[in-house]
């Protein structure tokens, strides 16, 4: 039994976050009585959850599955969709005293005989794991009846955060998925790479997918955004995986470099300049003379497309401000997207972000003016707005009522969005949104009439 996390993953070599000071580990550890910002069961669920033809049940008292899902948008191509399904045991009184492992067995196959998933995870939790039940032992033995991988996911709330739960997920993949398959020859092309970390969040994989190709690269499994459970099986085969947007699967990509020796880079497809980059990084770590010109070729004519789409837009955007709130990449991959519109982005959230993270956005911001927020309680972001004079605030869900009450104009970001926002296209879908938000009456009709909200 796993219920205490593996040192390993507060001790990660490939992530910044580790060892920027004494005792700084990359990944903390959970603190008793707090849980604010998802726990590890949270992590591992938004990890998994996006695989189309896979199933999950949380092993838990009923609240806990309400904590992580169906909090996220990941589109899929699959008709039905099993993301919008959320299982659970939903232990109860009884079985703290009896044991619940019989019904964990009994919801397994019930599940298994109702979808015909190609895998099931099972995630344990802090009851669960508290009360000593053996999930291991009961998914080694429905694997072996059901013939499907039964993947046992240590993700007990107790043991840490919602990154250390994208860790405890990547660890389930890469020790009972990856590597389990070879893929058919037609899958392969000269140029395979592996997305991992991109959860196809209103369709921006698609779009990421469509650019990739379009540049002459292939994207043989993504981990986990609309994959297969046979597509991260041989996602062992691509010659390159690229870290897209989350940090914490960094240890993935490690584990994967380690064992099969494949390399992997780090990339961001938010915003024009972003995207180039990525694309220009992938070919380069390709190294192929062809791939490399078509793709340039490809880059510069998207350019000019986007840039045409976006011109009005643009026009009416520069000089405009922004305060950005949000996590981890995306605080410095969408100013780079924000300036891309020439607009002006006076704070950003770095509560989340690593040392390497706030390195680009001061290169990004060339004057160093920009303000790197630790403290994204409302009080705050609402002083800064006012005394900035911001034209919008783009962050979180939970963020939307203090700017919406402040009547500042706000665009949500996070991964609660209501578009994708990677790519070329998502470039167009960015500018047009923080467009319509700035320039909605509502706000000024509102501040007009001297109506508090
Ligand atoms: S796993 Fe633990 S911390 Fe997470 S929701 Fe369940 S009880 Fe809460």
């Amino acid at each position: 039994m796993h219920i205490t996390a593996k040192e390993e993953y507060f001790d990660e070599p490939a992530c910044e976050h580790n060892g920027v000071a004494k005792d700084k580990k990359a990944c903390k550890t959970a603190t008793p009585g707090s849980s604010t910002g998802g726990c590890a069961l949270d992590g591992a669920y938004i990890v998994l959850s996006p695989i189309k033809d896979a199933l999950n049940i949380v092993h838990a008292p009923i609240n806990c599955l309400g904590n992580s899902y169906n909090q996220r948008t990941s589109e899929t191509t699959q008709r039905e969709n099993y993301y919008m399904y959320g299982f659970t045991t939903a232990i109860n009184e009884n079985d703290l005293i009896f044991g619940s492992e019989d019904k964990l067995r009994q919801g397994v196959i019930y599940v298994f005989n109702r979808f015909k998933p190609k895998a099931v995870f099972i995630y344990n939790t802090c009851v669960p794991a508290l009360t000593g039940e053996d999930i291991e032992g009961v998914s080694k033995e429905l694997a072996a009846k059901l013939k499907i991988p039964v993947v046992p996911v240590f993700s007990q709330g107790f043991s840490g955060n919602k990154n250390l739960g994208n860790k405890i997920a990547g660890d389930a993949l890469f020790t009972h998925i990856i590597g389990r398959k070879e893929p058919e020859i037609d899958l392969l092309s000269d140029y395979n790479i592996n997305l991992i970390g991109e959860y196809n969040i209103r369709g921006e994989l698609f779009l990421i997918k469509k650019a990739l190709k379009q540049a002459g690269i292939n994207v043989l499994s993504t981990i986990t955004g609309d994959s297969t459970i046979e597509e991260i099986m041989y996602s062992h085969k691509a010659g390159l995986n690229v870290v897209v947007c989350s940090k914490a699967l960094i240890y993935l990509a490690r584990k994967m470099k380690e064992k099969y020796g494949l390399p992997y880079i780090e990339g961001s497809f938010f915003g024009l300049t972003s995207t180039n980059k990525a694309i220009m990084d992938i070919v380069n770590s390709i190294g192929d003379y062809e791939l490399t010109c078509s793709a340039k070729k490809y880059i510069k004519i998207r350019t000019r497309n986007t840039e045409e789409n976006i011109y009005e837009y643009k026009r009416f955007l520069t000089g405009k401000k922004a305060l950005l709130y949000t996590g981890g990449v995306k605080s410095w991959s969408l100013v780079s997207a924000l300036n891309d519109l020439g607009m002006k982005v006076i704070a950003t959230g770095v509560k989340k972000s690593t040392e390497e993270d706030k390195l680009r956005i001061k290169e990004i911001d060339g004057n160093g003016n920009i303000i790197m927020l630790d403290n994204g309680n409302p009080v705050n972001l609402i002083k800064i707005a006012r005394e900035e004079q911001v034209d919008i605030i783009l962050a979180g869900g939970r963020n939307q009522y203090t700017a919406i009450k402040s009547l500042i104009p706000f665009l949500d970001v996070n991964q609660e969005r209501f578009n994708p926002y990677t790519s070329y296209e998502g470039m167009e879908f960015l500018a047009k949104q923080i467009y319509f938000e700035i320039k909605n009456p509502l706000f000024k009709l509102l501040k007009e009439s001297n109506i508090n909200l």
